[in-house]
């Protein structure tokens, strides 16, 4: 999300010209309210997002027309009712969805996240009192103000909760009591979390003190949600910050991990740490979540094989095999696709295996993990390397082995099966059958990879042939 500068925070916003404005789409949908007789406003995190100077997600809006009344304004344009219950209409305005919400409040949340009831209310002030944090509890209302002839938008942020000046301070606080509010739904301290990795902001004392204390509420939570936000921590830019200062809020989603806080190695190799280390490899990564999460888990299984030797010296071996298995464990507990899940417990998997940086090496690694994977594992490394030693000598190997897979990936060389210039059909005219074909059409690609055949089609037939006579000779 591209920042630009803050707006100066005042009860009227003036509009940088280098802002990119409000959406259109949503502006239109609050006049077609308001010329139907209503209040409407942008609200929530678009309000949050657009005063800081960051391009909202979603721009969302807050009335007091009732849902069946949003309905009818908007009965020209596709809707979707699914959240009507609690207030919500989707509309499709041309290109942009836009979730128009009736002012409400919400009461007994029995389950540590959905409310039993929710009652629509009729004004703004008590709307925000159901949202999360003051920065979130802000709403925006945009006039045409005429000027020398002209119009000019004026923005008037309703700050009824005291977001701004949180959002001036850097403080992520909750609306009113933050043991209630977590206790009403526990997602909201993975928000936390995840606003504190996005913005940089620290959480104020009450507010994180309840989110220790009620952690354990996060097990009501469903698995969805839970990574989602996490992966968003993951991705912040000061999720290093946050892992370390919340470690415990991440352990109590992901248990596996609280071995790691203040575990000394007890080798020399390892300067940090064991969580200081799994931050450090987060922190040299970009911030790309299959890659990140990989950072995370990547040690996870040296719990299981920490041994220390006659010298007292820390080792653990066969981690990455036993963090794979973890790792895939965890992952599927928290409902990755099937695409994800398999990445990043490859990437575990082989953190520890070395690459050579040859042509003949690299070709073997791509044809085994393909060049996605390989790149990332390459990226994985380099981090860990970092995160290991930060003061060592640069290493140019993880640029060797970059830039040779670059230089394979613009070739047309041969990495799968499909790519090499003979099929299972042509070994059957030459008379292999069954397991024989599979087996030569292993040897032939190997033989390419290694550079001992090129891929044409006559030289892997008469290859082939050479190598069926010597099948039967043997008989
Ligand atoms: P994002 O940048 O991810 O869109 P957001 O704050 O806009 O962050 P949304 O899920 O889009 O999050 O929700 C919009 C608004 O609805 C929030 O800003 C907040 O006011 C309110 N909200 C969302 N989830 C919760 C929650 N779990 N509890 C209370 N209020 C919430
Ligand atoms: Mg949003």
């Amino acid at each position: 999300m591209p920042k630009q500068p803050p707006l100066p925070i005042l009860g009227i916003a003036a509009q940088p010209s280098r802002r990119s404005g409000v959406s259109k789409r949503a502006l239109s949908a609050i006049r077609m309210l308001e010329a139907a007789g209503y209040e409407a406003y942008f609200c929530g995190g678009c309000v949050r997002d657009y005063i800081m100077g960051y391009e909202p997600n979603d721009w969302d809006i807050a009335t007091n027309a009732a849902p069946t009344v949003t309905l009818e304004v908007f009965k020209e344009y596709a809707t979707k009712t699914n959240g009507l219950k609690h207030g919500t209409v989707r509309v499709l305005l041309k290109d942009e969805e836009l979730e128009i919400t009736t002012f409400r409040t919400e009461s007994d949340y029995a389950d540590s996240r959905h409310p039993n009831s929710v009652a629509f209310v009729g004004s703004l002030t008590e709307d925000v009192q159901r949202r999360d944090f003051t920065m979130n509890a802000l709403a925006m209302k945009v006039h045409n103000v005429l000027q020398g002839g002209g119009c000019r938008r004026q923005y008037e942020v309703i700050d009824l909760a005291g977001g701004v000046a949180d959002i001036e301070a850097g403080i992520i606080r909750c609306v009113g009591d933050p043991e209630k509010r977590f206790t009403e739904d526990a997602l909201r301290i993975l928000r936390a979390v995840r606003f504190a990795s996005k913005l940089g902001f620290r959480i104020e004392e009450a507010t994180a003190q309840a989110a220790l204390k009620l952690a354990p509420n996060l097990q009501y939570i469903s698995a969805e949600r839970k990574r989602d936000e996490l992966n968003k921590l993951l991705c912040g830019e000061y999720a290093p910050q946050v892992l370390r200062e919340y470690r415990e809020l991440l352990a109590a989603v992901i248990p596996e991990l609280a071995w790691q806080f203040d575990r000394d190695q007890l080798n020399p190799y390892h300067k940090y740490t064991l969580w200081e280390h799994t931050v450090r490899t987060i922190e040299a990564l970009p911030c790309s979540g299959l890659n990140r999460w990989a950072a995370l888990l990547h040690d996870v299984g040296k719990k299981d094989t920490f041994t220390t030797d006659a010298a007292g010296i820390g080792h653990f071996y066969g981690h990455a095999g036993v963090g794979a298995e973890l790792t895939d464990r965890i992952l599927q507990d928290l409902r990755f696709s099937n695409y994800s899940r398999t990445t990043i417990t490859t990437l575990v998997k082989h953190h520890m295996d070395t690459f050579e940086p040859t042509r003949k090496a690299v070709r073997r690694a791509v044809f085994k993990y393909g060049h996605d994977t390989f790149r990332r594992l390459i990226s994985l490394q380099r981090a860990d390397r970092i995160a290991c030693e930060p003061d060592a000598p640069p290493d140019d190997l993880f640029d060797r082995l970059e830039a040779l897979r670059r230089e394979l990936e613009a070739s047309e060389s041969v990495f799968t099966r499909a790519d090499l210039a003979v099929n299972g059909n042509d070994l059957v005219q030459l008379g292999y059958r069954k397991k024989q074909i599979r087996e030569e059409l292993e040897k032939l690609v190997n033989a390419v990879l290694d550079e001992t055949l090129p891929n044409e089609r006559a030289k892997l037939l008469a290859t082939a042939e050479d190598d069926i006579q010597a099948l039967l000779d043997k008989k």
